[in-house]
């Protein structure tokens, strides 16, 4: 499909200051609608992308101009890595990575852009992620929750009150775990490990779908029932 085609289908999908002064934008990118989210700290100006899964003209607009230190991806799929590139020569940030999911990057048959016709060389990872490192955007801070099964090097960013569960934690439903490198076991134990790092009231924005909150899931989602 073509970048005019991936477009239409893009849009900005509201803006929430979800702590103090710290300011979540999501934009829909790609064929996948893949949520892609832009965190600012309103204070400094510094943000943060995470899953730039696929431009679009308001993110690209959003991005310009912008005071960004990191491109973070959630775990290394095209429909979360596509339009990395262009974000980071856009911005000039840095990208990094859980370092379970580096091989699985570079690699267009298990990132699956060979399938996705985007296939091409992948920008260098700066910085190798591993669970429980933190990434500042100002005064706030993302703490790095490696949580497998979708991917081995899937990764949860957690803040005060926030969660970007990329694709391990869907409104009602988990990620696939049968594409290469998945584990259903490793998946099980990385929801299990959400429902015991985060509280209640935690804002959860997934990769794809819309955003919930962790006790909406305890409450719904099946796959969270006999944890
Ligand atoms: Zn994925
Ligand atoms: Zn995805």
């Amino acid at each position: 499909m073509n970048e005019d085609t991936r477009q239409l289908g893009a849009r900005r999908d509201g803006a929430a200051i979800v702590h103090e002064d710290l300011q979540v934008d999501a934009f829909v990118v790609g064929d996948l609608a893949t949520n892609c989210y832009v965190l600012t700290d309103l204070e400094s100006g510094e943000s943060v992308v995470i899953d730039p899964g696929g431009m679009s003209h308001e993110l690209r607009d959003a991005l310009q101009g912008s005071d960004v230190s990191w491109v973070i991806l959630t775990h290394g799929h095209a429909d979360h890595i596509g339009a990395t590139r262009e974000a980071v020569e856009l911005t000039g940030a840095k990208i990094a990575l859980h370092r379970d999911d580096v091989r699985l990057y570079g690699d267009p048959n298990m990132n699956l852009t060979a399938m996705t016709g985007q296939s091409g060389q992948m920008p260098d990872i700066d910085r190798q992620l591993d669970h429980g490192d933190e990434i500042t955007i100002g005064r706030h801070l993302l703490t790095v929750h490696h949580t497998p099964g979708h991917t081995p090097g899937s990764i949860s960013l957690v803040g005060d009150g926030v969660a970007f569960s990329g694709d391990t934690l869907f409104a009602g439903s988990i990620g696939r775990t049968d594409l290469p490198g998945g584990s259903y076991e490793n998946m099980l134990d990385s929801l299990r490990h959400l429902v015991q790092s985060l509280s209640p009231g935690d804002l959860i924005y997934p990769g794809h779908g819309p955003q919930t909150t962790m006790q909406n899931e305890r409450d719904i989602n099946p796959y969270l029932r006999d944890l």
